[in-house]
């Protein structure tokens, strides 16, 4: 059944089945493609600016030829959300996925008539999608376990560009599927040896109500990650960045992941050992709150409600950004 939503792509909006991209795409053969996601609190859509901007570094030093201005991509994003709100329900809440690479490789010209263009993309889908299997982590917490495979550094691929050449994340995914034991997400050292990020999150620990966060090096400096220092910021809590090492985190008072979807999880245990009580922090929690404060929508409730709405996503098992299968070892 068509969805009725529609795509931006290069310049026309085509129904989300049609929206495809050539096997001759820079984007397939290489993983050569910058990409922001986005959401919206209650429809308003959060920090576009900053994921644009982003989005716009990464433009720049992968030396992608870009016609459109920020400005015009911006407009481009409220357009395509414009034209599928009449497909969202009223709690839905928008995830933009925003898409850019330098086309079709110049070897294969002459299948487009030599004339090649860059690949933009802007859809537009259901946040509830990626957020309502997340649901019980509020009440179970998220256990971070460390898997083998190591953050690139930023000298081999820096990972400040939100890229799409994310199999090693995909691969740290796997790893973290086959631990015992459920909500397992994975979490990556860098080559250093410190806690650089999740596959797909960025990592906070709390000790003594300071926040800490491993230095911005070998990650994505997420755009949760810097509203989390703005948040401190209005609370007066400490937020420092500093290099974190598994020792760090096994003697933590709490921990939490950060991502665009979800905005803040608590996590409850590091490899199977609680964090400190095990329980939901309470410095997690009052972050939380400000947050939804802020944004005028309780952030727990509405991945739970997503939670009962969807509870049928997602029953195959197939792998989501967030976690390679729901069902191993279980
Ligand atoms: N690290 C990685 C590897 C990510 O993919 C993401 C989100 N996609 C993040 C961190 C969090 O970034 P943001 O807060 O901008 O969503």
């Amino acid at each position: 059944m068509d969805s009725g939503r529609l795509v931006y792509l290069n310049g026309k909006y085509v129904s989300e089945k049609d929206a495809k991209i050539s096997i001759f795409d820079s984007a397939l053969m290489f993983g050569d493609m910058v990409f922001e996601m986005t959401r919206s609190f209650k429809k308003k859509q959060f920090k576009l600016k900053e994921h644009i901007e982003r989005l716009y570094y990464g433009i720049k030093i992968y030396r992608i030829p870009m016609k459109l201005s920020p400005e015009d991509l911006e407009n481009i994003c409220y357009e395509t959300i414009e034209k599928n709100e009449p497909f969202f329900n009223d709690t839905d809440e928008h995830r933009l996925m925003i898409n850019v690479s330098r086309g079709p490789l110049g070897i294969y010209s002459p299948i487009f008539d030599n004339k090649l263009e860059t690949t933009v993309v802007v859809a537009d889908f259901p946040l509830k999608w990626t957020v309502a299997y997340m649901a019980p982590l509020y009440d179970e917490g998220v256990n971070a376990v460390l898997v083998s495979q190591r953050a690139i550094p930023a000298h081999l691929a820096d990972p400040k560009i939100k890229n799409r050449s994310r199999v090693f994340y995909q691969m740290a995914n796997i790893e973290a599927s086959m631990f015992r034991g459920k909500n397992n997400w994975a979490l990556l050292m860098g080559t250093d040896g410190f806690i650089a990020e999740g596959s797909g999150d960025n990592f906070f620990i709390v000790k003594n109500g300071v926040v800490y966060t491993p230095e911005g090096r070998d990650c994505l400096v997420g755009i949760t990650r810097n509203y989390i220092f703005e948040i401190c910021d209005q609370l007066g809590i400490k937020c420092v960045e500093k290099n974190i090492e598994p020792y760090h985190v096994y003697t933590a008072d709490e921990a939490f992941m950060t991502g665009t979807p979800f905005s803040i999880l608590p996590v409850f245990r590091f490899n199977e050992t609680p964090v400190g009580d095990g329980k939901f922090g309470k410095i997690t929690k009052i972050l939380i709150d400000k947050w939804s404060k802020n944004v005028g929508v309780d952030l727990i409730k509405q991945i739970k409600d997503f939670g009962k709405e969807c509870a049928d996503l997602n029953k195959n098992n197939a792998p989501t950004p967030y976690q390679f299968s729901t069902d191993n070892n279980q």
